[in-house]
């Protein structure tokens, strides 16, 4: 595969990625749909946010930016500007750790920006019209986040020779992430709350609870830097307990 892609042409790269954008989708909305009707009885919201043909369009809208994004990031690749390394399932893991952590932070820095009054109206407030969520809530962004992201994730990866196997991990784990915090169900375990290590895994109700009270839950994929700052909705315990009580 790696090979293919160090040799093939822009326009056989971006339709690759332009194909592999559209199954990430189509996989986030029919595991979020699946994960509502699994765990119909673990519902953080009452019922789904209702479809949009504007927020449809921004979706999709989104896959193509993100499958531009991957060419940017495949021309970096192709011009070792961006290096990617084969290595072992321990570097692989610690690289993806590595990786989540470095993120997290970034993206919960540039999250608290976009909440800045004047930035939020022009920018972030168009993800926000989910007051509750819906499958596609993961995909409704302002086209400048989705560039931002990317942005972000091409920055680290200049700066941080990566394993390509921990790549792809943060990657599947970035949707999964991203589709468990918009699914309006909790599918962790009660127990989880209580296990020191796994109880700062960002669950559904952590980003569902952002959506609810936009002032708290920053973070996405842990809930490191919220706790670190002071930003962690004070009533997150009790609604964990609560949303995993079937
Ligand atoms: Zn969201
Ligand atoms: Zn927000």
């Amino acid at each position: 595969m790696l090979e293919f892609l160090r040799s093939a042409s822009v326009l056989q790269v971006t339709l690759f990625f332009l194909l592999a954008n559209i199954v990430i989708f189509t996989s986030s909305v029919a595991l979020c749909w699946c994960l509502g009707r699994w765990f119909g009885t673990r519902r953080i919201f009452d019922r789904w946010e209702p479809l949009r043909p504007v927020e449809m369009a921004a979706a999709l809208g989104a896959v193509v930016l993100n499958s531009f994004v991957s060419v940017g990031g495949w021309f970096l690749w192709t011009r070792d500007i961006i290096v990617l390394k084969d290595t072992g399932i321990l570097r692989a893991a610690a690289d993806c750790i590595v990786m989540v952590l470095s993120m997290d932070l970034g993206m919960y820095v540039f999250h608290r920006a976009a909440h800045l009054s004047w930035v939020y109206r022009w920018l972030h407030r168009f993800h926000h019209r989910h007051e509750t969520t819906n499958p596609i809530s993961l995909f409704v962004l302002h086209p400048a986040e989705v560039i931002g992201f990317g942005a972000l994730m091409i920055l680290f990866l200049t700066a941080y020779p990566m394993s390509t196997e921990g790549l792809v991990a943060y990657l599947s784990l970035n949707v999964l992430f991203g589709t468990l915090g918009h699914s309006g169900v909790e599918p962790f375990p009660a127990a989880w709350g209580k296990v020191p290590l796994l109880r700062l895994l960002g669950t559904s109700t952590f980003h569902a609870e952002h959506h609810e009270h936009p002032k708290y839950n920053f973070g996405f994929y842990t809930l490191l830097w919220d706790k670190l700052f002071g930003t962690l909705d004070p009533d997150y315990e009790r609604r964990f307990r609560q949303d995993t009580t079937e």
